[in-house]
């Protein structure tokens, strides 16, 4: 203790001891009462150095924490704050570096206590982490330990992964299988757990739905079993309603395809220490043995049973939820569904010239939402007429003929059902027989015991009468076959039903409601030459439709191109005016279907840049009237009598009956009105008399 005499000085009794005391599991809180007994000990030690009782501080507050991090431990949280405030003079603790499962928190107690001068005390000595011996010896046992606890750890491990491996590490049994006594597991022989986990998997391959399944097990008033896991009465079986977790457990757990598996999910460990569960892609289980063992369904069976909830999983979501059917005229609306991003699309609806509505199915709320173009967006009307057509001819007498099948299949189920609650009966039967002659065996003089079994006599008769009163119940509410009648009218219903869909005098919500119950939803993707429609319908089907796309109004209303190459060749020859009446006497129309006129010819001609005549012989070199005019030095007035008296050639280019003149022409001879003299002279042959003006010249 020559040690301690040196180490401890007033300044650190001046300060209390903290005693710290910690046992990781509940279950060592319980068992390894040795070590909280040697912990406690400690107080003896911290008497012995000088510290009073009542000085010594107990943090226990930790018992029964893990202590893979401080950041869940309160007790080890106070611990550092009382010594960073300088109040401990001196840290007890069993095995000190166990103070910290961490060596991060280890140090910075280190730190803390060399800081403010606080003693470190173990079973194994005295240490001051203000000297660097001791401070050195401190970190060495703190990194001893850590790696200590990595090694245990992996051993642990390590033993359990290779049993896993082998398929021999036993894990818990979902409800329907156990273990029998050479440790194999098997079917649970009790016929009543067997029939309904089987139900529950035929169930859902015939609704294909998690949530379809909890209702039919709640309308045909089945209960599910299940086992106590702990307690006294683990292992014993009790039954209850079925529920969606439920049923998304017994989906999800290959053990049912006679899988063994290990390692499913991993933890993750945040920065802020607290430790979370993630589930693990299929691809990357520690252990994954097909076969293993006799299961419910197989494995097949389980992988597509996988991929159904994982589609119907993507139905979930704002974004995915249909609407109920509205007025519009749009058949599909609230039932499209973006074929490139997977988001609801929407309808907008525009008026065509005869005033009739239009739907548009657009995917515009992530542009709406982000300022950016449309994901996409097209006709409906095309889209529509498809999906319809495909209904009515997925409605055939044939397609019936299907569905009353089914109905007898459902009838069969139900009577499988029926069957479950028979057991159900004769389970509450049995029970209460075997309490009635626990009760008839125990000498009555016993009062203490005869009371008990004849309470839970009658606890059984009760439950044997609920039993009766749930089996008569769900029977008479059971869904009988269909009747002859009742096929016939849905035979019928093939048939009249084309005619009532196309009817115009049937609502559009009624079409609407139709739809629905045939369809699921339709993902539509537009490609620059169609629509692809991918139908889904209720049973799990799909169709996919090619429907061309409708053409935009400007595609609609474009003038053929052969129309438009007849144009370029008549404005080589002819004037607008004449041309439209060319294209008129040939039949030919407009985009929009209407003959042509001067002013729709030019406008066409300006929009697709065909020259007109005009430009055509400007081209070619041909004079204005200006230019003529201005070679031969007379004015255009001039250049208009000379043409018009024949003198020189033009042609005309417009309605307006403007010319233009070929280069190179002469000057006329002269014919300007003859003077006084010369009118006395016999005129000659080409003095035409005219008005024209013969000052001109
Ligand atoms: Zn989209």
């Amino acid at each position: 203790m020559h040690d301690a005499a040196v180490k401890v000085t007033a300044q650190h009794l001046g300060r209390d001891a903290y005693l710290y005391v910690r046992q990781s599991s509940l279950h060592q809180v319980v068992h390894n009462t040795e070590s909280t007994r040697r912990q406690y000990d400690l107080r003896g030690r911290a008497v012995a150095l000088g510290w009073p009782t009542e000085r010594v501080v107990v943090i226990d507050v930790d018992q029964g924490q893990s202590g893979a991090s401080a950041a869940d431990r309160a007790g080890f949280q106070r611990l550092v704050a009382d010594v960073s405030l300088g109040r401990a003079g001196i840290v007890l603790g069993l095995e000190c570096s166990r103070l910290a499962r961490n060596n991060a928190d280890w140090h910075r107690l280190l730190e803390l206590c060399a800081l403010r001068g606080t003693l470190i005390c173990d079973e194994d000595g005295l240490y001051d982490p203000g000297q660097v011996n001791d401070r050195l010896l401190l970190g060495l046992k703190g990194t001893i330990s850590e790696a200590e606890l990595h090694y245990i750890r992996a051993r642990l491990q390590g033993g359990i992964l290779a049993k896993a491996r082998r398929g021999e590490l036993r894990t818990r049994l979902p409800v329907g299988l156990v273990y029998d006594p050479t440790g194999r597991v098997c079917v649970d022989p009790d016929a009543g757990v067997q029939q309904a986990v089987a139900h529950l998997f035929a169930t859902f391959l015939a609704t294909a739905s998690a949530t379809a399944v909890v209702k039919a097990f709640a309308a045909q008033g089945l209960k599910f079993p299940a086992r106590h896991l702990t307690g006294p009465r683990a292992g014993e079986l009790y039954w209850m309603a079925l529920r969606h977790d439920n049923v998304l457990f017994a989906l999800h757990n290959p053990r049912y395809a006679g899988a063994y598996f290990y390692g499913r999910r991993r933890s993750v460990v945040d920065l802020d220490g607290r430790t979370r569960t993630e589930h693990k892609p299929r691809d990357q289980w520690t252990v994954l043995i097909e076969d293993a063992h006799p299961g419910y369904i197989s494995f097949q069976q389980f992988e597509a049973n996988q991929a159904t909830l994982t589609a119907n999983a993507a139905g979930r979501g704002d974004d995915r939820r249909a609407g109920p059917p509205r007025e519009g005229p749009a058949l599909l609306q609230g039932l499209v569904v973006c074929g490139k991003c997977g988001r609801r699309m929407t309808v907008n609806y525009h008026a065509r010239c005869d005033a009739s509505l239009v739907p548009d199915y657009a995917c515009q709320r992530e542009g709406i939402a982000t300022g950016t173009p449309a994901c996409q967006s097209m006709s409906g009307a095309n889209v529509d007429a498809a999906v319809a057509a495909l209904v009515l001819e997925q409605l055939t007498p044939l397609a019936l003929e299907t569905a009353l099948q089914v109905s007898s299949e459902l009838a069969q189920r139900a009577e499988h059902a029926d069957h479950i609650r028979a057991t159900h009966v004769q389970r509450a039967q049995h029970a209460a027989d075997a309490a009635r002659r626990r009760y008839l065996a125990v000498d009555p003089a016993n009062r203490l015991v005869a009371d008990a079994l004849e309470a839970d006599y009658n606890q059984r008769l009760r439950e044997l009468a609920n039993a009766h009163d749930d089996y008569d119940q769900a029977r008479a509410a059971g869904n009988a076959p269909l009747t002859s009648d009742q096929q016939q009218r849905i035979h019928a219903l093939a048939t009249d039903l084309p005619t009532l869909f196309n009817d115009p005098a049937t609502p559009q919500r009624e079409r609407k409601r139709l739809i629905r119950l045939l369809i699921t939803d339709v993902t539509l993707i537009k490609t620059p030459e169609h629509i692809l429609a991918h139908v889904r319908m209720p049973g799990g089907t799909q169709h996919t439709l090619t429907v061309p796309r409708s053409l935009r109004a400007w595609e609609a209303h474009t003038t053929p191109p052969q129309t438009i190459t007849r144009i370029d060749e008549l404005l080589s020859d002819h004037t607008y005016d004449q041309t439209a009446a060319i294209l008129n006497h040939e039949g030919l129309s407009s985009g929009w279907g209407k003959p042509f006129t001067v002013p729709s010819l030019t406008q066409l001609c300006t929009k697709r840049d065909i020259p007109n005549h005009r430009d055509r012989l400007r081209a070619a070199g041909m004079l204005t009237a200006q230019e003529i005019a201005d070679q031969l030095a007379v004015t255009p007035a001039t250049i208009k009598i000379w043409r018009r008296r024949g003198d020189i050639t033009g042609r005309r280019v417009d309605a307006r009956r403007e010319h233009l003149y070929h280069p190179g022409q002469t000057r006329p001879p002269d014919r300007r009105r003859p003077t006084r003299q010369e009118a006395a002279k016999p005129a000659t042959a080409d003095n035409t008399p005219t008005t024209s003006p013969g000052g001109a010249v």
